[in-house]
């Protein structure tokens, strides 16, 4: 396996830096320590999170590929540093809903916690100036961010994502509520999952005891921040008996 040099630094959001690498078409991918929620407006900083979302989304998206749906990961470097495949990012956040919860419990005025009988998409803009509205397909190809071919495209990726990992994450104890997925383009304008699928970007609940087992301990205030990382812990543990 050839040495990966880490050149510049290509982009930082608030979880991860990007580093450039002397292969154009490969990119490091660094994981802070960094714990953010409601749109970065609730900041802190959970010694090791970063090892731990590295682990996890490496066995998530090993277990991806490993279905035959392309993603940008390519393998683990190191604790906190997976090498992945160069993509240009379409700036929308995809979220599949299995359960209501969260923000559309608060939107639509339901009750958390009902089941829906088709998973719902939602896609919303990445826009940091605009706090990430929630847009539609038609406000997507407005902005000329993404066609309908693509959107269609993705929504199909995402729903076999969801069936597959919803099983993964039972067959753990764990209900899969709901999730947010992001996609990049490649050098060959393929279109591959990218970004990460961790606690920090899914609700997770607890098969016996429905107890959350994610984010929204740190969201809500439930937790201190020790017991949000031994939560993120047991969704490690979790992943790792087979
Ligand atoms: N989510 C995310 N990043 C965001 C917003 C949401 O990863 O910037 C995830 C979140 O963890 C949840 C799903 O997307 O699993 C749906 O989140 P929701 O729209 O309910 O918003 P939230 O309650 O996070 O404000």
């Amino acid at each position: 396996m050839s040495c990966i040099i880490k050149k510049n630094i290509l982009s930082e959001g608030k979880t991860k830096r990007i580093y450039t690498t002397q292969n154009p078409l490969e990119v490091l991918i660094h994981y802070k320590d960094n714990i953010t929620a409601l749109d970065g407006l609730k900041k802190n900083f959970l010694q090791d999170k970063g090892v731990l979302n590295n682990e996890i989304t490496t066995l998530i998206f090993k277990f991806i590929n490993s279905c035959g749906i392309k993603t940008h990961f390519i393998r683990k470097k190191n604790n906190r540093e997976q090498l992945c495949h160069k993509v240009d990012m379409i700036p929308l956040e995809f979220v599949v809903r299995n359960i209501v919860a969260g923000s559309m419990s608060k939107r639509l005025g339901v009750k958390e916690g009902i089941h829906l009988s088709n998973p719902i998409f939602e896609i919303f803009y990445k826009n940091d100036k605009l706090k990430d509205p929630l847009i539609n397909d038609h406000h997507a190809v407005f902005l000329e961010i993404i066609s309908y071919e693509e959107l269609n495209r993705i929504y199909s990726i995402a729903s076999e994502i969801n069936h597959i990992i919803k099983k993964y994450f039972l067959d753990k104890n764990i209900i899969l509520v709901d999730f947010k997925i992001e996609f990049g383009k490649n050098h060959k304008n393929e279109i591959l999952l990218s970004d990460e699928i961790s606690p920090d970007t899914c609700r997770f609940w607890d098969k016996k005891t429905m107890k959350k087992l994610d984010k929204d301990l740190f969201r809500m205030g439930l937790k201190e921040k020790e017991e949000v990382f031994d939560i993120y812990m047991e969704i490690l543990k979790r992943l790792n008996v087979s």
